[in-house]
């Protein structure tokens, strides 16, 4: 089971080296966090940028964890390409073909969120765009999809996770934190993923999530995190 654990965005080096430190001490060997940030309002806070990178960069260098990061568009994957270890494609981008067929070109691996209205076969060819122009290096990342319930963000789907299972080869990642949105469900949620035969999980961690510069809500902290991670080995341990 794979974790991939960090803030939404990375805001200074301290915060990131917080994260980083929990991480890397429960046996975590990814981290993300974003440099570049889609932002529903023009006015949130959109990341540090290439400094955001920087700061990943020593990240990795630090803690020897790897480092994934979001691209908006084709010159900011060549940006992560000199910083990062995996290139994350958010759910606003899975259909964005110029920005896949740039990952496709990558020597990258890709981490393909799922569009947050998008079928699976959608997703799919989503992916193919990637492979098609010669990167077959793609994780998928199930983070929930907009439905009529109110109580969450999103829906997260799990049953996604076994009918994607019979569709591809790719291995899949469940994102609990976009998927709810709330802190409290994290938990339950990642649970459940991991015990529907998830490959892994993305969490969000911050040091202080109520002073988050972006998605503080669905995000925990590092003791939450820890005990997470616990609960999360033993439940791989049942499944395997
Ligand atoms: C993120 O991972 O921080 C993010 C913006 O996710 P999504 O694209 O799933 O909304
Ligand atoms: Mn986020």
């Amino acid at each position: 089971m794979t974790i991939i654990a960090g803030p939404c965005a990375v805001e200074n080096r301290e915060q990131a080296f917080a994260v980083a430190e929990t991480i890397q001490r429960t046996g975590g060997e990814f981290f993300r966090g974003g440099a570049f940030k889609p932002r529903t309002s023009p006015y949130s806070f959109a990341g540090l940028g290439e400094e955001g990178l920087k700061i990943l960069a020593e990240v990795r260098e630090r803690f020897g964890l790897r480092v994934v990061t979001e691209a908006l568009d084709e010159s900011t994957v060549d940006l992560v390409e000199k910083y990062a270890d995996m290139i994350q494609i958010g759910s606003r981008n899975m259909q964005n073909f110029t920005l896949l067929k740039r990952a496709g070109r990558s020597h990258l691996p890709v981490l393909l969120k799922r569009g947050m209205a998008a079928t699976l076969e959608e997703w799919l060819l989503a992916a193919e765009y990637v492979m098609a122009e010669g990167n077959g290096n793609i994780v998928l990342c199930e983070r929930g999809v907009r439905t009529f319930s109110q109580h969450a963000r999103n829906t997260l789907d799990l049953a996604a996770i076994p009918a994607m299972r019979r569709l591809s080869h790719l291995p899949l990642i469940v994102d609990a934190a976009h998927g709810t949105g709330h802190n409290y469900m994290v938990g339950p949620l990642a649970r459940a993923g991991v015990a529907a035969g998830a490959d892994g999980v993305m969490i969000e961690v911050h040091p202080n999530p109520a002073k988050a510069l972006s998605d503080g809500e669905q995000t925990l902290n590092l003791d939450e995190y820890q005990q997470l991670v616990r609960q999360l080995n033993a439940i791989q341990e049942l499944v395997a």
